[in-house]
């Protein structure tokens, strides 16, 4: 029998386009699970291990983590949910290495496309304790510098969906939504 890989879906988009709130409810509504990498490496930080000391100090300089451990947790993540049907990604791949090294075949990347200046805007209201004003200008430059060459290794592919980030909530899900049924 051949072996059937769960549709994956990626979720990207700088820090503060909605990507979670996003890839959350196309999960819920395919029923699939979600994985938060920014979530799974918080977690990941709270033991008293080397690992977990390498990614807390990367994230509290808002710097990406050791590609070798993220890629681990992440690995382990997809595996052990390879029987789903769908699996919903958000803030994985961040580096063209990282998008190159996935083993599971991806079925669609939703881009959410926001500019700098509402980006900002969006993070300064949240409250987060890696929000402030010079971690988001490091973190919107490290997108910028690593995530962005992604983007055109997925439209090689022809699996890019650009979705105009500067809507409401609900607009930018249904879109996603029609989009992801339509794959
Ligand atoms: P996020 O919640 O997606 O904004 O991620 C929060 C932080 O987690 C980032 O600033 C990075 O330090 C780390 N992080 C999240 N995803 C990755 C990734 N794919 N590779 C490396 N570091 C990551």
């Amino acid at each position: 029998m051949t072996k059937m890989f769960p549709q994956i879906f990626l979720v990207m988009g700088p820090p503060g386009t909605g990507k979670t709130t996003q890839a959350q409810t196309l999960a819920q509504n395919l029923g699939s699970p979600h994985l938060n990498t920014g979530d799974l490496l918080y977690y990941a930080a709270q033991g008293n291990d080397p690992a977990a000391q390498d990614i807390k100090k990367a994230m509290e300089k808002g710097e990406m983590v050791d590609e070798k451990i993220t890629e681990q947790l992440v690995e382990k993540y997809l595996y052990e949910h390879e029987n789903s049907e769908h699996i919903v990604v958000d803030g994985f791949p961040r580096t063209l290495e990282q998008a190159q090294m996935i083993k599971f075949p991806i079925t669609k990347i939703f881009y959410l496309k926001v500019g700098d200046v509402t980006v900002k805007e969006r993070l300064s209201k949240r409250e987060r304790h890696d929000d402030t004003p010079e971690l988001i200008e490091k973190r919107l430059k490290v997108y910028h510098e690593e995530t962005e060459p992604i983007l055109d290794f997925y439209r090689q592919k022809g699996i890019l969906e650009e979705i105009d980030g500067d809507r409401t909530v609900e607009e930018v899900a249904r879109d996603i939504e029609k989009k992801a049924s339509s794959s």
